[in-house]
């Protein structure tokens, strides 16, 4: 694969896609047409350790690696991207608890979180604010002892289950003294009184990830729900969305080998005028693209989860795999589904499904423009 790995990567990689195949592979179909968040596969990721890995022990977590995690999502987004999609949102939650929280949100949020009994939702985006992210309207105000929150939220995975643990929403709690508004991140137990959902959101990809949009109608939470300093929402949540972004690449990943693996196998199998269509070169050039470029997304996402896990800046790194490893995963999901000729638009295959899971990965944790914009920016710097 590469030299990056160890003898426990490769451990690592063999259990997670026993598991993928095992048990991801034979429910995948039925989750995309049902638009089912997959509850036993969640279950089963938090007893396999896999939820929690790179988090501290002392909180549940596996004291893993990220490059380990990486691994991880990847093996799971080569069969499923929207089943992986539901331990990279979850892991956005972690990390902001992990980092910032008290010893008591940690015990009582975190920890099931990383253990599989409960599933985290991040709660950034609105109906007029996503790129834009300092935009929010959300607005929480303290009073008597607790913040009442109102506003409404859109686009949020891992909403709506019947596990649905903490949603951590960034809400507006006041004017700075420049004038731009005081953003602060808030603990909100799923059926707080005053939290509802809207619609289930129906989707092109990531169908098996539960997608709801959030209202707050005078919903209260203790001050002690505070995540971190007041103030610092923003900040913290993006420091946490340079993780993000390796993490989305890695799911990218995943559909670069699955489409890669899938097309090898049926030009293989599939014949056209007498012969298999692998003879044919216009597909051969397809299969090389495709391999060239999942060698060269996994080094460049392995570079970064290693410089993370090494306490080193990885900012730039992870932006550019998000980017790279995004769109190379759309074309190779493009062109997989064109090897499988009429059969790849069938939902039943698994190319079909990949085709849209792939399009969610240049738009989630910063498009491909915003990464363009922030690669560039410190380029020119
Ligand atoms: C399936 C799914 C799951 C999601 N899950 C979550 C979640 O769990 N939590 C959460 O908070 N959010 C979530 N999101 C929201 C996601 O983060 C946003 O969709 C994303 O940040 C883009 O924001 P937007 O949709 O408002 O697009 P916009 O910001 O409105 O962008 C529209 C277009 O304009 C471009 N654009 C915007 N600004 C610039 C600029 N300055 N220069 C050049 N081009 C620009 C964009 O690149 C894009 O092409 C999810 C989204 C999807 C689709």
């Amino acid at each position: 694969m590469t030299h990056w790995l160890n003898e426990q990567h490769t451990m690592i990689r063999d259990a997670v896609r026993r598991f993928a195949e095992g048990e991801v592979v034979p429910v995948s179909e039925h989750l995309w047409e049902e638009e089912a968040f997959p509850y036993d596969i969640w279950k089963r990721a938090g007893e396999l350790g896999f939820t929690g890995l790179p988090y501290p022990e002392a909180h549940g977590g596996g004291g893993g690696e990220w490059l380990s995690f990486v691994i991880v999502l990847e093996e799971l987004a080569r069969v499923d991207c929207a089943v992986a999609n539901s331990l990279m949102a979850n892991s956005t939650v972690a990390s902001l608890l992990s980092n910032y929280g008290t010893e008591d949100q940690m015990q009582r949020y975190l920890r099931p979180i990383l253990d599989g009994s409960t599933v985290g939702a991040i709660a950034l985006s609105e109906p007029n604010a996503g790129s834009d992210a300092a935009n929010i309207g959300t607005r929480a105000t303290l009073d008597d002892g607790q913040w009442v929150i109102n506003g409404s939220k859109t686009f949020i995975s891992n909403s709506g289950t019947d596990v649905t643990g903490p949603v951590v929403v960034a809400a507006v709690t006041g004017t700075r003294p420049d004038g731009r508004k005081e953003i602060s991140t808030l603990i909100l137990p799923n059926g707080t009184p005053g939290f509802t959902y809207g619609r289930k959101l129906r989707k092109i990809g990531w169908r098996a990830s539960s997608t709801y949009e959030l209202f707050f109608e005078n919903c209260k939470v203790p001050e002690a729900h505070l995540l971190g300093q007041r103030g610092a929402g923003l900040r913290q949540t993006l420091a946490q969305i340079n993780t993000g972004r390796i993490l989305i690449g890695a799911l990218a990943l995943g559909i670069l080998q699955g489409s890669l693996d899938r097309s090898l196998a049926y030009m293989k199998e599939r014949r056209a005028f007498g012969k298999p269509i692998a003879e044919f070169q216009a597909l051969q050039f397809k299969v090389a693209d495709m391999a060239t470029h999942t060698h060269a997304a996994r080094l460049m996402l392995y570079d970064a989860a290693a410089l993370k896990d090494a306490g080193q800046p990885f900012g730039q790194q992870a932006s550019m795999a998000k980017l790279f490893a995004s769109e190379r995963a759309m074309e190779a999901a493009h062109q997989a589904l064109q090897i499988h000729g009429g059969y790849g638009v069938m939902s039943e295959y698994a190319v079909a499904r990949a085709f849209g899971d792939a399009k969610v990965l240049e738009i989630v944790e910063g498009t491909s423009e915003i990464q363009r914009m922030i690669i560039s920016r410190e380029l020119l710097a």
